[in-house]
């Protein structure tokens, strides 16, 4: 099973990869993880994805890319599939991880879009402030900003592929669940 996550910040992509990752049992990779792992461990890289973090602003392509890339190869190859939380967030980002499924025979298969009204998302994200450093109001308002114009064209551009599976991420966390879990049990079978 192949899946990426498209989700707005606060539509519960983090605990639902989770969830997606046990089920069928393939890799989590959440680029957002990986990232504050190199910020705490304070590592070079590390120290150049602060800034962009702290601020809510997307890492640049090349940056993400390297640290992302080689990681989906090896679980696509290893484990026969991975849940994709986070990347790809731009249209560039996309054509690259097409690139990468080409070359390596390990396209997505579905793309899950968690949908909730923006009243929702603001709602989850003040409750998780103390969390996420990143998710003080303004820094989270950014967020979604970033959101709307940079990562929202992949829900064109995957339902034009004819793979996107969309979800009502305002539902109840456990429904939420359900709803995707039947959808991917259907492409899987
Ligand atoms: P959320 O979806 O709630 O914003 P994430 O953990 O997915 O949380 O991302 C946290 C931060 O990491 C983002 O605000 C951004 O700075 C950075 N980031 C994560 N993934 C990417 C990516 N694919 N491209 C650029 N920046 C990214």
């Amino acid at each position: 099973m192949r899946v990426i996550m498209l989700a707005p910040p606060g539509a519960g992509k983090g605990t639902q990869g989770e969830r997606i990752a046990a089920r069928y049992g393939i890799p989590h990779i959440s680029s957002g993880d990986i990232f504050r792992d190199e910020v705490a461990r304070q590592t070079p890289l590390g120290k150049q994805l602060s800034g962009y973090l702290d601020h809510g602003d997307l890492v640049p392509d090349e940056l993400v890319l390297s640290l992302i890339r080689d990681r989906v190869v090896a679980a696509a190859e290893k484990s026969g599939g991975y849940v994709l939380d986070g990347f790809p967030r731009t249209l560039e980002q996309a054509e690259a991880a097409a690139g990468i499924g080409r070359e390596t025979h390990t396209s997505a298969q579905a793309v899950v879009y968690l949908d909730a009204p923006a009243d929702v998302l603001v709602g989850r994200l003040s409750g998780r402030g103390e969390n996420r450093a990143d998710d003080s109001e303004a820094v989270a308002r950014h967020r979604l900003d970033v959101y709307a114009q940079h990562t929202q064209p992949l829900v064109d551009y995957y339902a034009a592929r004819g793979i996107l599976v969309k979800i009502d991420a305002a539902a109840p966390v456990d429904a939420v669940s359900q709803q995707i879990f039947s959808a991917l049990d259907r492409i899987k079978n």
